[in-house]
């Protein structure tokens, strides 16, 4: 018989109780003793917030273990309310208290194995000590928070924290009928996604009725009479009747750090593949211990259960003799938001860029199962790869059905060493209430290789506004375009796009779009065997939204509705309205919903309404912007069972707007005065139109000719009073006065001077760049010949025309400008 082991192990949750129970196995002769410093072992918490939310609705059912049954069972021997106080590392021995009697005791082991876990981040912010200020760890946590929200049944809560312990507080409180203030010093919540995947998280706290503080820190905590009083860094305050304080946790290593064992540099116990220590007979595992994260090999803290129990049952292999290693951590995580799941693996491209690894990303929207199977809803899908040879580095996905499945499988591809490439060859499970033929983590792979091969030009939000020589094209239905487009795009819908292509300039290279990147894709094929440069828009005008946060930017949003754009504020009593039609748009992708509510508004009389459920995560923006750009009046949004159901009252003001017309790209701009600063400021707006796609026309009449003069003009015939009017007025951009504070040509040197050392284009380049870029100057034929001015004294590119070219493009142009 081989010689008796004794493990002693410091922590009996996850990763303590795997690693006991493991040793177990392998091991019957051994002595094993578990420390526990709390009155529980091997509890879900996990599973803690939902007992608070009533979810979980047996307090025991967290209770995976209990001791006695674990010492039955394992033949463990089991010491709750033990905390183990030094580890001796020389005599090999730990010393433990126990919490009630006090009494301390000093137990030798051949191996140690920790596992204390992380403890809640208590910053140090006047009031944090006061008792209505919670946070979550334990049971005993939790039984806490449970009984104020019990017995008192407060009216409201704040949390502070958007981490996953703070989301699901936050959803556990607010269905306990607790109004809730979620108070997150970050841009964002869930930080460990990119900010835009984290703006249909921010739509669906909102349309719950959370008052999101993004950007803000909680600085002071007073006790008010029975509740507290909080001061935000905002300077604003709130009155609350409890804080549940979830802004992180901090790895437990006081015990290995007192007994001498290395920490990393993020401060977590150092460890080997192994989760051996410096000391080869202490092992560290969990929460507590530094890991690598799998790609790039970061020193990172990574505190997940699953990490943690696999660590545990690594420890105890190491232990008795079997090589078991561990192979870093990816970070494979998940939470729920209300109807929302949002998952994640691998590396965010926050991180990406702080590390400068290069990566390519790409966007996609794919329904989580057949779309004309109920139930089917959109998924925010990033996946971050390596440019070179596309290995994936991270993905994200948020959505209400089937991100568990899309993000696990994107886990072990990675985990796999797979390429985006070989996200195409995968065979998935597949059946209408499932999945997709092409499921939507092949999607991926498809767009992904796509643009590693170069069938397509990616381009991305963040790259926007376009540059000089770049156009935005949107390709979207015009119903869809009444929902809200990027500023300054053309707009020619796909189907007509072949019809229409003379209307694109070639010189430029268009940065096509549609509502998530598919129909992009499509034009930008078109497009680029026809001979334009053009590149897709990773994500499409869906990944703008979000990337812009255009639904929470919109000022007049009532934050009871959603967050959203809304174009009136709800009806005063909206459950009074009975709808005169109801649609049911779930599963259907924009356009899908909005088409169907706007062939039903084009039936209905003005004042009557219809009731639209949709189940797109974009519908909430969308259906906003529709009614603020068709005038019709949303009158109610709220969720229901998964979905968004909307009500809207045709109005009188608008209801013909419902038939808009593509957005015009015409511009048009009088030149009246001969001012130098007007004229500047007349061709910036026209340089920076035309770069943004439109077509703009710059009519000269009066004084404003003088601009296009030439500097030295051939000779000319002209009677004696044309000769002195021409003689008396400037020739050219050059001579151009300024309008004020010219002081005899002072002002406008120093005005140039200033504009040289500022890089800002001198007059006569702007003119010249204006005019390649395809501004067309046209020069008022009346006010030339009243004045004068002869067609061979202007500058090249000059077309005569009289007013009605003027007002022709005017008339089809949307802005009309006179300086
Ligand atoms: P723990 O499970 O925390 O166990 C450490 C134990 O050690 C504690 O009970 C502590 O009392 C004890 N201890 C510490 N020091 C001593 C000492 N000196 N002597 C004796 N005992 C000691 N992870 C996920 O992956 N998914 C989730 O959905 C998820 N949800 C969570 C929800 C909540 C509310 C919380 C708190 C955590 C959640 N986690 C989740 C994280 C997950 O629970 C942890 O990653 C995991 O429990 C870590 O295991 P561990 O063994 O390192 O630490």
């Amino acid at each position: 018989m081989s010689e008796r082991k004794r493990i002693v192990i410091v922590g009996g949750v996850a990763g303590g109780a795997s690693a006991a129970a493991r040793a177990r196995r392998l091991d019957e002769n051994a002595e094993i003793i578990m420390f526990e410093r709390g009155e529980y072992i091997s509890f879900a918490n996990c599973g803690l917030p939902y007992h608070i939310g009533g979810a979980i609705p047996k307090r025991d059912s967290l209770l995976v273990q209990t001791p006695e049954r674990m010492a039955w069972r394992f033949g463990i021997d089991v010491r709750v309310n033990t905390e183990v106080i030094k580890i001796d590392r020389q005599r090999k021995e730990v010393i433990s208290r126990d919490k009630k009697s006090g009494s301390e005791q000093a137990t030798p082991y051949d191996y140690l194995i920790l596992s204390p876990g992380a403890e809640p981040i208590k910053p140090a912010i006047p009031g944090i000590d006061h008792p209505r200020v919670f946070t979550l760890r334990n049971i005993p946590d939790m039984d806490a928070i449970k009984k104020v929200v019990d017995n008192e049944q407060p009216q409201h809560a704040v949390v502070v924290g958007g981490g996953y312990i703070g989301l699901e507080m936050a959803e556990a409180l607010h269905e306990r009928k607790i109004r809730v203030t979620l108070v997150e010093l970050a841009d964002q919540v869930f930080n460990v996604i990119d900010r835009e995947m984290a703006t249909p998280l921010h739509r669906q706290l909102r349309l719950h009725g959370v008052d999101l503080r993004l950007g803000v820190s909680l600085t002071n905590i007073t006790g008010e009479g029975n509740g507290l009083k909080l001061d935000l860094s905002d300077n604003q305050s709130i009155n609350t009747a409890l804080v549940i304080m979830a802004i992180g946790v901090r790895p437990e290593t006081k015990l290995a750090e007192n007994a001498g064992l290395n920490l990393g540099p993020r401060g977590g116990i150092a460890v080997n593949e192994h989760m051996q220590t410096n000391d080869p007979a202490i092992y560290a595992v969990g929460d507590a211990v530094e890991v690598k994260s799998f790609i790039a090999g970061l020193d990172s803290l990574i505190p997940l259960a699953g990490p943690a129990n696999r660590q545990g049952r690594i420890a105890a292999d190491n232990i008795f003799g079997r090589n078991s290693v561990y192979k870093n951590t990816q970070g494979t995580a998940i939470c729920k938001v209300f109807d929302l799941s949002v998952g994640m693996v691998g590396l965010s491209e926050k991180l990406l860029k702080k590390q400068k690894i290069a990566y390519e990303k790409v966007y996609t929207h794919p329904q989580s199962h057949a779309g004309y199977y109920p139930g089917a809803a959109a998924i925010r899908l990033k996946l971050l790869f390596d440019p070179t040879d596309g290995k994936i580095l991270g993905a994200q996905a948020v959505g209400s059905d089937g991100v568990d499945k899309r993000i696990d499988v994107l886990a072990v591809a990675q985990r796999a060493g797979m390429t985006v490439y070989e996200l195409q060859d995968l065979e998935l499970s597949y059946a209408p209430p499932y999945g997709s033929a092409k499921d939507p983590v092949n999607y991926a792979g498809f767009v992904a290789s796509n643009a590693l091969n170069g069938d397509v030009q990616l381009a991305h939000v963040d790259q926007l506004p376009p540059g000089k020589n770049q156009i935005l094209l949107d390709v979207r239905t015009l119903p869809e375009v009444q929902t809200g487009t990027i500023e300054g795009a053309m707009v020619i819908p796909l189907d007509e796009l072949r019809g229409r292509l003379d209307e694109l300039p070639k010189g430029k290279e268009l940065i096509v779009f549609c509502k998530v990147g598919l129909r992009g894709y499509i034009a930008c094929r078109l497009l680029s065997q026809r001979g334009y440069r053009c590149r897709n828009l990773s994500g499409g005008y869906t990944t703008y939204q979000d990337f812009f946060d255009l639904a929470a930017a919109e000022p007049e949003a009532p934050a009871s509705i959603c967050g959203a754009p809304v174009c009136t504020h709800p009806a005063a009593d909206s459950t009074q309205i009975k709808p005169d039609q109801t649609i049911d748009a779930r599963g259907l992708q924009c356009p899908g919903p909005i088409v169907q509510l706007k062939n039903a508004v084009d039936s209905l009389q003005v004042g009557q309404a219809v009731s639209i459920i949709a189940s797109d995560p974009g519908f909430p923006p969308d259906v906003a912007a529709w009614c603020q750009s068709t005038g019709n009046q949303l009158a109610d949004i709220k969720p229901e069972q998964g979905a968004v159901r909307a009500l809207i009252i045709k109005s009188e003001a608008k209801a013909l707007s419902t038939n808009m017309q593509p957005l015009s790209k015409n511009k048009t701009i009088v030149v009246f005065s001969g001012d130098f600063d007007k004229v500047m400021a007349a061709f910036i707006i026209a340089s920076g139109a035309a770069a943004m796609g439109s077509h703009v026309t710059l009519f000269f009449t009066f004084w404003g000719l003088n601009a296009l003069r030439k500097d030295n003009p051939p000779p000319v015939s002209k009677n004696l009073i044309e000769k002195m009017f021409g003689f008396m007025m400037p020739r050219g951009a050059r001579k151009l006065t300024l309008s004020k504070m010219n002081m005899g040509g002072m002002g406008l040197t120093m005005i140039k001077g200033i504009m040289n050392k500022k890089n800002v284009t001198p007059l006569e380049e702007l003119i010249e760049n204006a005019r390649k870029s395809g501004v067309r100057l046209v020069a008022c034929s009346m006010s030339m010949d009243l004045m004068g001015i002869k067609k061979d004294e202007m500058i090249d590119g000059v077309e005569e025309g009289g007013v009605a070219l003027y007002l022709q493009n005017a008339e089809q142009g949307n802005v009309n400008l006179f300086i």
